[in-house]
């Protein structure tokens, strides 16, 4: 009897488990296009292509779409600026002085964030509800 593979709930988590192994990171960390993989999602700096240059995917679904990628802004962040946070707290630096660096870095690194925060959705997006 092989009741492990069999169980609903573990195949969900395995499915979920092979999403994020699946995930298409090359083509995130290089700003592309969920869909062809080769299309850059950004014009510029901070302003995005509606549609994909080499696909014609279009990113932004629909009014809103973007805010989902506030969610991966958040753990970005976090994941940015917990080294420093670390490093200060061992040295036993103010909470303040910790603060202060920690929101002067993310000011720095906001348009990082920003790019690679929307690209990860659009790619998360991507896989749940291919288009
Ligand atoms: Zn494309």
């Amino acid at each position: 009897m092989d009741l492990a593979y069999n169980d609903a709930s573990f195949q969900q988590v395995s499915r979920r488990y092979q999403i994020a192994v699946t995930m298409n990171w090359r083509a995130i960390f290089g700003l592309r296009c969920p869909r062809c993989l080769r299309g850059k999602a950004f014009r510029s700096l901070l302003v995005m292509h509606e549609h994909c240059p080499e696909c014609g995917l279009k990113f932004a679904r629909e009014p809103g779409f973007f805010l989902g990628a506030m969610y991966f802004s958040y753990g970005l962040g976090i994941l940015a600026s917990l080294p420093i946070c670390a490093v200060m707290f061992y040295h036993e630096y103010s909470p303040w002085a910790i603060f202060g660096v920690v929101i002067a870095q993310l000011a720095l690194l906001s348009p990082l964030l920003l790019r690679y925060s929307r690209v990860a959705w659009l790619h998360f997006d991507q896989r749940f509800d291919p288009r």
